[in-house]
């Protein structure tokens, strides 16, 4: 029987260690990611050249981080970095580059694509040097530079506190770190966080070094606004009953992450609206199959877990693939696998309710303010078309008000356009329905859209 052709997309710590078990197994694999190294998002090397030591770049987790880089050392595995998976059909991906525009079939596929910032829009949000937290975070990471020379952080969940520190002790000037959760329910939800109390030192570690530094940490703001005509000047902050006002010449904001599922969705996996999240993800089972039973899902792309969380579900999706394809399976291993996976779950309910998403922002948004930036759409344009054009679904908003249809085809936009949409309809977010994927998932030349064949 001829060798199954087995395909990871995404070299991020999921993809990394499912593909590291799969070599081993003396499976023959394609790992595929659009960066030009190994690592993913938390461990993002930077560019041949411009390397740091990874003390430097990574901290506490640099051991973690060397060992994903050197994780496929001297494994035979056919890796290409620097390709984008553009569409997914059936068993066929569309890729494009430093080979060109390919059509690559395979007969199993492992989905560790990761995830990206969820943003709420907020006034001043589109000013240039307005940047998401974990851009702000890739320029340092990557580039080796700040996003500016009075830099506010603002927003919450933990890369909130964490990125903030990474600047204060690169020498950056962090002025303000404005975080939507109180302290009393990041309090409430300690016993939670003490699921796992090495993570949950490294959290209160940060914020002390912050405090050391004499970064003001403003914890319960209701709202804020990125003051400035072409760049940032001033950020203003609301905070029960107070107003605050600090200058700035960048913003770094996010609001928690987002799953990337595109590639899962235009390959016709179910997916189902998770409640803690208020995000739609694809279904998986016990055993991280997709409801497309070729199609295997593991790391943030499946759900926000984490890093460590990541590592463990490549290793277990690759076991039960080579388990579906009738080799052994270390039944051992997997039981040690699934108990840390639920041990960091438990952890990750307690995170989100320490950094609640404030879905809330939404109802306080302007008319005037840009939702979609691709395509210029404003929040009362997508009112008007819910209140007099009855959208009251999220693919008639997109259909109406062009909500989605730009380069990033929803990745940035989607999430607050159904917060918005479930708190004009008042109901809620997962009765909205969620944008259909669409090919590009990411912008590609026009010439690379004509692929050969597929081999
Ligand atoms: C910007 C950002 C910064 C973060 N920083 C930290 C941090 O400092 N500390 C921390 O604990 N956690 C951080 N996180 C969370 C952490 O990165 C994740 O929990 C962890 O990396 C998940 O691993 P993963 O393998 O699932 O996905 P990722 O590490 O995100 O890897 C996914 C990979 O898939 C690739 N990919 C996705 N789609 C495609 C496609 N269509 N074609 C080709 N390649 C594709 C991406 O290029 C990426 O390399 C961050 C997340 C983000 C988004």
């Amino acid at each position: 029987m001829a060798e199954p052709a087995i395909v990871i997309i995404g070299a991020g710590p999921a993809g990394v260690r499912a593909a590291a078990t799969l070599a081993k197994a003396g499976r023959r694999v394609v790992l595929i990611d659009e960066n030009m190294r190994v690592g993913g998002q938390i461990y993002r090397q930077p560019p041949p050249g411009a390397e740091r030591a990874a003390d430097k770049l990574y901290g506490f987790e640099a051991a973690k981080a060397v060992s994903i880089h050197r994780a496929l050392d001297g494994l035979a595995i056919d890796y290409r970095p620097e390709t984008l998976v553009w569409n997914a059909r059936g068993t066929v991906l569309d890729l494009t580059g430093p080979r060109g525009a390919e059509r690559l079939a395979f007969d199993r596929l492992i989905l560790a694509t990761g995830a990206t910032d969820r943003s709420i829009p907020f006034e001043g949000w589109t000013l240039p040097g307005v940047f998401s937290l974990g851009g702000a975070q890739i320029a340092l990471k990557a580039q080796g530079c700040a996003i500016g020379r009075r830099v506010v952080f603002a927003g919450t969940g933990p890369l909130l506190p964490l990125v903030a520190y990474q600047y204060a002790k690169a020498g950056a000037n962090v002025v303000a770190v404005l975080d939507t959760s109180s302290f009393a329910t990041k309090l409430k939800a300690s016993p939670g966080l003490l699921a796992l109390p090495k993570l949950f030192a490294k959290g209160v570690y940060y914020l002390a070094q912050l405090k050391r530094r004499g970064v003001p940490v403003i914890e319960g703001v209701e709202g804020f606004a990125v003051e400035g005509a072409n760049a940032p000047e001033a950020i203003s902050w609301r905070r029960g009953g107070e107003t605050g006002r600090i200058a700035c010449d960048a913003v770094g904001a996010g609001f928690g992450l987002r799953s990337e599922t595109q590639l899962a969705d235009l390959l016709g996996c179910g997916f189902a609206f998770d409640e803690l999240t208020r995000q739609w993800l694809p279904m998986k089972d016990a055993d991280g199959r997709a409801s497309e039973r070729h199609i295997y899902l593991a790391g943030d792309g499946a759900g926000i877990a984490g890093a460590d969380a990541a590592e463990l579900a490549g290793e277990r999706v690759a076991w039960t693939l080579l388990g579906d394809l009738g080799q052994a399976v270390d039944a051992a291993r997997l039981v040690r696998l699934d108990q840390g996976l639920a041990r960091i779950a438990r952890f990750r309910r307690a995170i989100e309710a320490a950094y609640p998403f404030p879905h809330r922002f939404h109802g306080a948004i302007p008319d005037n303010l840009i939702i979609c930036r691709c395509e210029g759409v404003t929040a009362g344009h997508l009112r008007f078309q819910v209140e007099q054009r009855e959208a009251i679904e999220m693919n008639r908003l997109k259909a109406y008000s062009r909500l989605g249809m730009g380069r990033c085809q929803g990745r940035m936009c989607a999430s607050a356009g159904a917060e918005l949409l479930s708190h004009w309809r008042e109901v809620e977010p997962g009765a909205v329905g969620r944008l259909r994927g669409q090919a590009p998932v990411k912008p590609v030349p026009v010439a690379e859209t004509h692929p050969a064949e597929a081999t």
